[in-house]
């Protein structure tokens, strides 16, 4: 059982918190370790930290900092397993899929590792006579990050990586429920050569994060988490003057036409609904089945019904267990009030449990049909491993369900018609769109784009709109005199 040390200021060293938050492992629920409430006078060294060692890495060159990237997505794809092993024992996950964490948190570093071309500015000779305007970006400070649960890897390298390539330094509170993955990257970062105070790492809970929205020297917020808690970093972080972007949760529907592949259709959406156990905010959770394709139903149980939950190194498991008995209770009542709400559960994997570890958290692939608008099980964001089928007639029915829908992350339609697919992406109004690709999760050259309930905030994750998020932009109009002609004061706003 290890204690999860604090990284401030270039140390690791333990926290002089009284209280600890247990972290368990998710397959049968035993202490592995404990996180630290980081104390009040820790939080603001950490801040401290950051502060100062802002003063020097703005002013080290961004080729420089960029190599520091460089070495990063070396160290990080030099220890890919060993990450993948820690994220695997602490979450649950499959290890083929805590690799996929991994890995697409590598691709952030190294799209920051090429910020030099994306923290170019802008240029006009002449805008005036004798005058030229140009400008440049500049960091903005300390950057706070708060990252959840379901992928401990991928998203606080969504974060601190581009801030830090941008020149800011930043100070990072991950999921207090998988610290030890977060804390591992912590310690490769410094390996790379990141400078002592450019990242800092605290522990805790709400308590520290609302210590850390209330602090003065930080600039901007990231946050990815719950809809109630990304709805209240927004207002606070904002109402403190701070930038703020938060990701939220999800509702994704996968919409299937007639004339779509029928076994890619049900390959990718089993998958997509029940991989991760559900805890992804891409996941699919709403089938919608237009015309016939919902007699493709009873095919689609019998494939899920082949998905077995297990350990993280058994290579036959599908997926694992859910993060929490939390969690899991949460689940099983949803599963219910769908079943008392009058959906129809075809598969019901309420009961699931693994042989030998039957204290943990495991829910087997679940799925309902007629599943209905007003029902708790469409409404809600379940966070398991349950698929909801709702049956249309059109596929502008289709459309209209989806539009309707207050969550904008991410949704995919199943089509051998461009003319279908180009109607949808056209029309429908969520921020990811996936044509015959079931989870949409963009590349770090373009950016994580949910809308609507799915995100607070105006400027996405990676990519060129993280380099805008992280950064101010300084314009320069300058003028050099080639003779001493005095020209008179210029009394308007105009150039001359
Ligand atoms: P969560 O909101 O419970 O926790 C996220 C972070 O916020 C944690 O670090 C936690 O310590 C902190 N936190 C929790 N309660 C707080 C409070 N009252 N005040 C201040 N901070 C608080 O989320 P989770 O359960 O860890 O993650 C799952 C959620 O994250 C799901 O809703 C999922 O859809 C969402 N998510 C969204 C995206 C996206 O890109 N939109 C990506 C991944 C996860």
């Amino acid at each position: 059982m290890k204690t999860i040390p604090l990284l401030i200021d270039g140390n690791f060293a333990n926290s002089d918190a009284n209280q600890f938050i247990n972290i368990t492992n998710p397959a049968n629920n035993e202490l592995i370790g404990k996180a630290p409430c980081t104390t009040e006078l820790e939080i603001d060294s950490a801040v401290d930290s950051a502060k100062r060692a802002f003063e020097s890495w703005k002013e080290v060159p961004a080729p420089e900092r960029a190599r520091v990237m460089m070495n990063y997505q070396m160290l990080l794809k030099k220890h890919h397993d060993e990450i993948a092993e820690i994220l695997s024992k602490e979450t649950g996950k499959t290890f083929a899929d805590a690799k996929g964490d991994v890995w697409r948190g590598i691709e952030v570093v190294e799209q920051a590792a090429n910020v030099c071309s994306m923290m170019m500015g802008e240029t006009a000779e002449n805008v005036a006579r004798g005058i030229d305007t140009y400008s440049y970006i500049q960091p903005l400070g300390v950057c706070l990050g708060i990252t959840p649960f379901n992928f401990p890897a991928m998203i606080p390298l969504w974060m601190f990586p581009m801030a830090i390539a941008c020149g800011n330094t930043f100070v990072l509170k991950p999921s207090e429920q998988d610290p030890f993955t977060p804390t591992r990257l912590a310690e490769l970062f410094i390996e790379a050569g990141a400078p002592k105070g450019v990242l800092n790492v605290v522990h805790g809970g709400k308590e520290q994060v609302n210590q850390l929205l209330n602090h003065q020297d930080i600039k901007a917020v990231s946050f990815v988490g719950s809809v109630p808690v990304g709805q209240h970093i927004y207002k606070t972080a904002t109402d403190n003057m701070k930038r703020a972007q938060c990701f939220a949760g999800a509702k994704n529907h996968s919409v299937i036409m007639p004339d779509a592949n029928k076994a890619q259709v049900l390959n990718n959406l089993v998958g997509s609904s029940v991989g991760a156990a559900g805890q992804r905010c891409m996941a699919i959770s709403v089938a919608v089945f237009v015309g016939t394709t919902q007699d493709w139903i009873p095919e689609l149980v019998e494939l899920l019904k082949e998905v077995k939950p297990g350990l993280w190194d058994d290579k036959e498991a599908g997926y694992g267990p859910l993060i929490s008995p939390e969690a899991k209770k949460r689940v099983l009542t949803l599963i219910q009030q769908g079943k008392e709400q009058g959906a129809n559960c075809l598969l019901d994997g309420s009961n699931f449990s693994v042989a030998g570890y039957e204290e943990g958290n495991w829910v087997g692939p679940t799925l309902f049909a007629d599943v209905t608008e007003d029902m708790a099980i469409y409404q809600q964001e379940i966070f398991g491993p349950v698929l909801c089928c709702v049956s249309v007639d059109t596929l502008e029915d289709a459309i209209a369900l989806v539009n309707r829908n207050p969550f904008g992350n991410g949704t995919s339609i199943f089509t051998a018609s461009g003319a279908a697919a180009r109607k949808y992406q056209h029309e429908i109004e969520v921020g990811q769109v996936g044509i015959n690709v079931p989870i949409p999760v963009p590349l770090p050259f373009f950016s994580f784009t949910g809308w609507k309930n799915s995100f607070y905030g105006d400027l996405h994750a990676y990519g060129k709109q993280a380099v805008r998020f992280y950064t101010e932009t300084k314009t320069i109009t300058a003028r050099w005199f080639e003779d001493d002609i005095p020209t008179g004061p210029n009394m308007t706003i105009n150039l001359r």
